[in-house]
């Protein structure tokens, strides 16, 4: 664009400053930043801030982020609070995550996310009516489409697929896989807790094609929400032990698993 003599719009550079933040770019980001102003005269919107909090905090810059936030001239809402404390969680940070709560809470206390997160009262939420969205993988084997929802046993061959999963899991642990439990609550945006991190929809959707087909073709899975970080290693763990490329669509983009690392490396 600029290259084209064309002016970047508030758009644009929230598009640059996701693309710093998923490709672990803290330097290039700040400059982008601090660019809107000085060399644009673009007043950065709450966006903009929150692009940059996401930014420090996936790379784990944890107290800078909470400094910018502090000091933002826009009054930061609770998406702004969330993210901080989402990369807080997910860097075990976890005496920033309760300072960051204590600000989320007095923005919204019914969003169910953060919820789950620290509270992890299901009666309760129950009564206030809070409901989360299901996590839901979808894979096809031989021209059909299988639907797997997080926890849920409606598949016809639901227990095989969960035995040949628990099998996994114990083959995979001679290559290091450990269920990240803290991971629990990195996944707070909006998949259930509970017992469910083992039998999250994509691990389901996973075992049934290793266990469906025998060959060595690709394993293609779309999930409608973002993939957490326990599935995530998980994939990796698999791809290598069982010498299958993975691809996971989520919502935010697609993980190429193969050999035992993801094509975001990490980021996303
Ligand atoms: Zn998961
Ligand atoms: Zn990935």
């Amino acid at each position: 664009m600029k290259k084209a003599g064309l002016q970047p719009d508030h758009m644009s550079i929230t598009g640059i400053l996701v693309a710093c933040s998923h490709g672990g770019l803290v330097e290039d980001g700040w400059r982008v930043f601090k660019s809107m102003k000085n060399e644009y005269g673009l007043e950065p919107r709450l966006e903009h801030y929150g692009c940059m909090v996401d930014l420090l905090g996936r790379a784990g810059l944890l107290s800078e982020a909470y400094e910018f936030v502090e000091k933002m001239p826009i009054r930061p809402n609770s998406v702004i609070w969330r993210t901080l404390l989402e990369a807080c969680v997910n860097h075990n940070n976890l005496v920033l995550a309760k300072k960051v709560k204590k600000r989320l809470n007095k923005l919204d206390r019914y969003h169910d996310g953060d919820y789950v997160l620290l509270s992890n009262v299901r009666n309760s939420m129950r009564a206030r009516r809070v409901n989360k969205k299901a996590g839901a993988s979808s894979i096809s084997v031989d021209q059909i489409i299988h639907e797997f929802i997080s926890g849920d046993n409606s598949h016809p061959q639901s227990q095989d697929i969960r035995d040949f999963l628990d099998r996994i899991f114990e083959s995979i642990k001679d290559t290091g896989y450990t269920p990240l439990t803290s991971n629990v609550l990195h996944d707070i945006e909006e998949e259930e807790k509970e017992h469910t991190l083992g039998y999250h929809s994509e691990k389901l959707a996973v075992a049934f094609a290793l266990l469906s087909v025998k060959d060595t073709r690709t394993i293609r899975v779309m999930k409608n929400i973002r993939i957490c970080c326990d599935c995530h290693s998980f994939m990796k763990h698999v791809s290598a032990k069982f010498g299958r490329e993975i691809i996971v669509r989520d919502r935010n983009r697609f993980h190429h698993f193969i050999n035992g690392s993801c094509s975001c490396q990490d980021y996303w």
